[in-house]
């Protein structure tokens, strides 16, 4: 128990998180203690219920592992069968029915326990609300109730996990925190699916199988943002990868040349970088390039562009920036990356700091060099050519 991960929380995410996790227990155990015995009439419809949604979750589990994919979560089936059970059944049997995410994360591998526990008893929590909006003796089914429900359930759920992530990283990105504008779209769907199922129970509660093949569709797109997400980021250093960069970095141009205003685009190159791996170790070269990906990204201003071109090569694009403003910049990372101090693994296995690290930068500039993005490119590596050739360590404008 000493060696659980939760306990490598900071101090005031440990507490909301614990204090989470207690107040759902607690208020399943209450609600499941008070509540009336369920009527026979509410059996069929939470037997199809978990029927199908259990078919769903285990379909896509089966499916992702003969993909050999990543297991995520599938919240979006969660939260639709999760809300259908809001409206058609009593709380004891809605109870049982939030078992059925917990199962979920138990029965697959995770790494994180206390972190599908928290995740979990959000969704519990939020459950709970979106239910106490429509009643619980008499629950409400009509429109108004509907959607209330179903935006409680949401905001609830994303308002305690976020408060959460954000307490364990507070510098954690808004998109980190709350998710991508497709997430949140996946979210609305997932509701209102849920509110059709509940719909389609009310006579025949065998209908709400057909709510399956839309569930499974939902818990595809619901990966979407994933996909999206590597297929645009470097994986060693979270930036942008250099066709994801190429395109937003064109973007930038063609809209600074409708403005006529000035841009800058900076190469850069680690020096003797071929050393950092040849003495202490690729890990540590990894870690070195992570390190600069970081440095890189808080050197610049919102609307500037940071991206992997590839090795141990940066790019960084910034729209509205004068050449003496953009020689500024570099020579700002330049002196950073000389500062870096890399924690680190040797090949030895010993605990290693990298320091040491150089750059060469080469600035090309518009309207100088054009607002095409290759004769900027051919601009600033010859500038960073030249920058290697006076000795390395150097910011040279073109
Ligand atoms: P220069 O100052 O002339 O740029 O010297 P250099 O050693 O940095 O240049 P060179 O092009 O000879 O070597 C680049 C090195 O970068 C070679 C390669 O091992 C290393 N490298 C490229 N990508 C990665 C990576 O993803 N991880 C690690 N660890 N090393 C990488
Ligand atoms: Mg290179
Ligand atoms: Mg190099």
């Amino acid at each position: 128990m000493r060696d659980w991960p939760l306990w490598t929380l900071r101090g005031p995410a440990l507490v909301y998180w614990l204090v989470i996790d207690g107040f759902a227990v607690s208020a399943a155990v209450l609600l499941t203690v008070l509540g009336h015995a369920p009527r026979t009439e509410d059996l069929p419809r939470f037997i199809v219920l978990v029927l199908t949604a259990a078919l769903v979750v285990i379909g896509t589990s089966v499916v992702g592992a003969l993909r050999v994919e990543p297991q995520r979560s599938p919240w979006a089936v969660h939260v639709s069968y999760l809300l259908a059970g809001v409206f058609a059944l009593p709380g004891n049997l809605l109870v049982v029915l939030m078992l059925g995410p917990a199962l979920h994360g138990a029965l697959s591998p995770r790494h994180r326990p206390h972190h599908w526990f928290f995740t979990t008893s959000a969704t519990v929590l939020a459950t709970m609300a979106a239910r106490t909006v429509i009643g619980w003796s008499e629950p409400r089914t009509d429109l108004f109730a509907m959607v209330a429900a179903g935006a409680t359930l949401l905001v609830v759920r994303a308002l305690i996990v976020a408060i959460g992530l954000r307490l364990r990283n507070p510098a954690a990105r808004p998109e980190q925190v709350v998710g991508q504008m497709l997430d949140v779209t996946v979210g609305v769907v997932a509701v209102c699916l849920g509110g059709l199922m509940a719909m389609a129970m009310t006579d025949d509660p065998l209908r709400v199988l057909l709510a399956a093949p839309p569930l499974l569709l939902l818990e595809s797109a619901a990966q979407l943002p994933q996909w999206q997400r590597s297929a645009q980021r470097d994986a060693k250093t979270g930036l942008a990868n250099s066709m994801h960069w190429d395109r937003l970095a064109r973007d930038a141009l063609d809209r600074a040349r409708n403005r006529k205003s000035a841009a800058a685009l900076l190469l850069l190159d680690l020096d003797h970088f071929k050393r950092v791996n040849d003495r202490v170790g690729h890990l540590a070269g990894d870690a070195a390039l992570a390190a600069v990906g970081r440095l890189l990204l808080g050197s610049v201003r919102h609307g500037e562009l940071v991206g992997r071109f590839g090795g141990e090569e940066f790019v960084v694009l910034l729209p509205d920036t004068t050449p003496g403003e953009a020689e500024q910049t570099a020579q700002r990372v330049r002196a950073g990356v000389a500062q870096l101090r890399v924690p680190t693994t040797a090949t030895d296995g010993r605990d290693h700091e990298l320091s040491g690290l150089t750059v060469s930068i080469g600035v090309a500039t518009s309207p100088r060099y054009g607002y095409v993005l290759p004769d900027l490119m051919v601009a600033a590596d010859s500038a960073l050519l030249a920058a290697k050739s006076s000795g390395r360590n150097l910011v040279t404008v073109a």
